[in-house]
């Protein structure tokens, strides 16, 4: 077992064995006629009854159990008999999603966010596979891992409070993030140089803040020299107060996972780097904090993008896709051949499709089905809405070329999303375009098994894309 490295993702140890070591905990996977031989109290095994309907979905469910099922018995070392796994999991999985698919989820599952307790709650420190594996498993688990442990970086900026998380915190993060890899480039603009490049909405919504707005740039270069490169935006509000048109009393709680789209994005760019996945990849994110004093932005306003298109201001809470319309219009710059912005965009989301899949939108369907597919393959949903020319006709403005909240609520996230395809229109060579709302998918829910707070989703899923 010599060349697969032990990886410690989140304080948390995996390794591998070709035999179970003494001091673990086995999980046992039972069917019912077993239930009885072996109880919880037995110091060897840790039973886990494996469900009888098991699909693609319930084995993801399932594997994530087992681990949260570890951390409530308060375990510290745990085992996994591979070939149990692949007995039962394995049955509905190929050789390789059966071995992404458990050292993945075993990897989320055992993330927790206790960073700010002073008593750690989970106990869980290392997590044994045992078993003979091949070696295209050998790669995968290698592979898995370097995403895995970029999820749960990812997850730790995007859990990270309002104070603790500015955007210049953020610019710090990212600095320390990229600072030893060398094919990336990283810039910052600061408010200045937000203002002399005219990306006023970016300014407009930062200015009640005492934090300063920051615009990062990523830049990775490691594909060919000519190859016109994928350009991703992830939303950067560090906190949403909502400015003047500010948010109802308990509806702030979690405003601070509102830069979860950046967090993302670093996710996926650090996963591309850590693969050295021979591609150009431009990252940009508008880190600012939508606050709330006597120098904000206010209803009525109008304000001249970056692209020259004038935005007239229906909802100071609709800051998400002012920002994000800016740093559209400076990736033009890139000529990209494919641009996805990512971001908590709309509650609208979360009317549409609850909690358990991100929104879509793109005028190509052929790259929108195939991130479908994908996201079902590693399990981080995907569900489409229209990208239709007729929601042009609801942006609409007395005033101004477009407004950024009209008076209707209805199909509030297809209207934001093509909110942002006005400045994609702009372009004088319009690159592929997928806009990904992941409000839905921003936190977990009971039933995914994962700590409370980010999701890390979808990261594995456009590594696995924009690696093809
Ligand atoms: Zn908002």
């Amino acid at each position: 077992m010599s060349n697969i490295k032990n990886a410690i993702i989140n304080n948390m140890k995996i390794t591998y064995a070709n035999k179970k070591k003494k001091d673990f905990r086995e999980i046992n996977l039972y069917k019912k006629d077993k239930e009885k031989k072996i109880d919880d109290k037995n110091n060897l095994y840790l039973n886990m009854k494996v469900p009888e309907q098991l699909d693609r979905k319930t084995a993801i469910r399932f594997i994530c159990s087992m681990v949260k099922r570890a951390q409530s018995h308060k375990l510290e070392k745990i085992a996994f008999d591979y070939e149990q796994i692949k007995k039962t999991i394995g049955n509905i999985l190929s050789e390789e999603y059966c071995a992404k698919l458990f050292v993945k989820n075993i990897s989320i599952a055992s993330y927790t966010f206790d960073k700010y307790k002073t008593k750690k709650e989970n106990t869980l420190k290392e997590i044994l596979i045992f078993g003979n594996f091949s070696k295209e498993e050998k790669d995968v688990f290698k592979e898995t891992e370097i995403i895995t442990k970029n999820i749960n970086i990812s997850r730790d900026l995007a859990n990270t409070p309002g104070n603790l998380m500015t955007p210049n915190i953020l610019v710090k993060n990212v600095k320390k993030i990229f600072n030893k890899d060398k094919n990336i480039k990283i810039k910052i603009l600061g408010e200045d140089a937000i203002k002399k490049l005219k990306m006023n909405l970016i300014y407009s919504v930062g200015l009640a803040s005492k934090e300063k707005s920051k615009f990062i740039i990523l830049e990775y270069k490691n594909g060919k020299k000519n190859e016109n490169p994928v350009a991703i935006i992830g939303k950067g509000i560090t906190f949403d107060a909502g400015g003047l048109d500010i948010k109802p009393a308990g509806k702030f709680m979690d405003m601070y996972m509102d830069m979860t789209g950046s967090a993302i994005a670093i996710g996926i760019l650090k996963s591309i780097v850590d693969l050295n996945i021979k591609k150009n990849i431009v990252v940009l994110i508008p880190a600012v904090e939508n606050s709330v004093s006597g120098s904000s932005y206010r209803p009525g306003d109008i304000i001249t993008s970056m692209s020259g298109k004038t935005v007239a201001i229906g909802n100071t809470d609709a800051e998400g896709r002012l920002v994000m319309a800016d740093a559209i219009t400076y990736a033009e710059r890139y000529k990209p051949s494919l641009l996805i912005d990512i971001a908590t965009l709309t509650g609208a989301s979360l009317v549409a499709l609850g909690q358990r899949a991100t929104a879509i939108m793109s005028r190509s369907e052929k790259i929108q089905s195939e991130m479908i597919k994908i996201g079902n393959n590693v399990g981080e949903y995907l569900w489409p809405l229209p990208a239709w020319d007729e929601f042009a006709n609801d942006l609409k403005s007395d005033y101004a070329d477009i407004i950024n909240s009209g008076s209707s609520r209805y199909g509030g996230t297809a209207k934001a999303g093509m909110f942002l395809y006005e400045f994609i229109k702009m372009y004088k060579e319009k690159p592929h375009w997928v806009h990904l709302d992941i409000a839905p998918r921003m936190e977990s829910i009971d039933e995914d098994n994962l700590a409370k707070g980010a999701t890390g989703e979808p990261i594995d899923l456009l590594v696995e894309y924009l690696r093809k």
